[in-house]
């Protein structure tokens, strides 16, 4: 009952506590695919101890052991995913804790990186028969709020756009560009729809309809363009009782972002990001490297305001926020070059350190029923 869900929020909370206090970083391996297959491609990357990863262009068998003390070959993760890695196994290492820190009222992130077909898209959303981190999330959310809430008073609101081009798009309602605005919460697309959910059953074919609303190049238009950036956010809100038994209502935001490819932007350092600048690349995705430096030396200023993303995207990276990369690869060496520039950039990731996830304060995290500011969904909730 109530004490038990309590007794699992507090567990829950110390592990915040404890770990959070760097973005941790993922690292998918897909399987090797058909046509990289009939080009008679080799397998480079190996993964030990499941968490240790090798790359070897030319080499093979065991040869990577040699590789090891290499620079820049051999690379160390909070977890490396082989191929056979379920969805479910991805979701459950990378962004079930996260889900247990949005039900405490704490914000969290993930985001997908990689070169185009390195996987991103089947990570994040996967197919009907295999459902990625967007949909395994908010099940998890939707059958957590059923068990914790008071009275069974909880909501899902979601919301799904996407930045191409320095443009904002609403993936569930397509039609003019979205103007992105300053408000008490920071900064809005205004206008953006916040479609509500009653069950998980609805959210595939919702988001897959919201990934065919993504923008396609002129030349290939069944697929998705690689410039394209896709993220969902997720409000969940519920009422719960708290430590005085009291009724409040806990609102978390989890925000799923699948990145546009990496081929474009493999810099990771300040001085080749700016020699790149002028070359026609993705600036949301340049942005989001420089504001990842920005963080990892330590700078007061983060260069939040230099692409669309990164403005969408300034409470959900850094600060209190709870972060998870998944850097996702091909098996290939033909793709070596690009699987080097992805673990380089998540190794890079890896330092980033945000503020103690315990610096949010009990008060911030309950927000109290009769407070009718703070927000239109909770005048929602409150209706029924
Ligand atoms: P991206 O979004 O990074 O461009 P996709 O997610 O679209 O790449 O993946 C490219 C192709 O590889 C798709 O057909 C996808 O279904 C397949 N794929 C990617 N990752 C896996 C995986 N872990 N298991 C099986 N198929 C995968
Ligand atoms: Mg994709």
């Amino acid at each position: 009952g109530v004490k038990d869900a309590q007794d699992q929020m507090e567990a829950a909370h110390d592990w915040n506590k404890v770990n959070n206090s760097r973005i941790l970083v993922f690292v998918r391996l897909r399987p090797m695919d058909k046509k990289e297959k009939e080009a008679g491609s080799r397998c480079c990357v190996r993964i030990v101890n499941r968490k240790d990863i090798y790359l070897s262009e030319f080499a093979s068998g065991n040869d990577y052991l040699r590789l090891k003390r290499l620079r820049g070959r051999h690379f160390t993760f909070d977890a490396a995913f082989p191929d056979s890695t379920t969805q479910q196994e991805v979701y459950s290492k990378t962004t079930a804790e996260l889900v247990e820190g949005v039900l405490q009222g704490r914000n969290g992130s993930v985001f997908c990186y990689g070169a185009t077909g390195a996987g991103k898209t089947y990570t994040m959303l996967g197919t009907v028969e295999n459902p990625g981190v967007m949909v395994l999330a908010i099940k998890d959310l939707f059958t957590m709020m059923r068990q914790r809430s008071y009275d069974g008073n909880h909501a899902v609101h979601l919301s799904y756009l996407e930045v191409y081009n320095e443009t904002v798009r609403d993936l569930l309602s397509p039609g003019r560009p979205l103007v992105l605005r300053e408000d008490k919460q920071g900064i809005v697309a205004a206008g953006l729809t916040q479609y509500r959910a009653y069950s998980t059953d609805e959210v595939m074919s919702l988001l897959q309809q919201g990934n065919r609303n993504r923008t396609t190049e002129p030349t290939r238009v069944n697929e998705t363009s690689s410039r394209s950036h896709a993220i969902l956010q997720v409000v969940a809100e519920y009422q719960v009782r708290d430590s005085a038994m009291s009724v409040v209502i806990r609102v978390g935001k989890l925000s799923l972002i699948d990145l546009a490819g990496s081929e474009r932007a493999l810099a990771t350092d300040q001085r080749t990001l700016r020699s790149i600048e002028g070359a026609n690349i993705n600036r949301s995705l340049l942005a989001l490297s420089s504001c990842i430096n920005a963080l990892v030396e330590g700078k007061k200023h983060i260069p939040y305001r230099n692409s669309k993303l990164t403005q969408l995207l300034k409470d959900s990276l850094g600060g209190t926020c709870n972060t998870v990369m998944i850097a996702n690869i091909s098996p290939s060496n033909l793709s070596f070059g690009e699987t080097q520039n992805t673990l380089h950039w998540a190794d890079r990731a890896k330092q980033i350190r945000t503020k103690q996830a315990c610096e949010v304060s009990e008060e911030q995290l309950q927000v109290p029923v009769l407070d009718l500011d703070q927000s239109k969904l909770l005048l929602e909730l409150q209706k029924e």
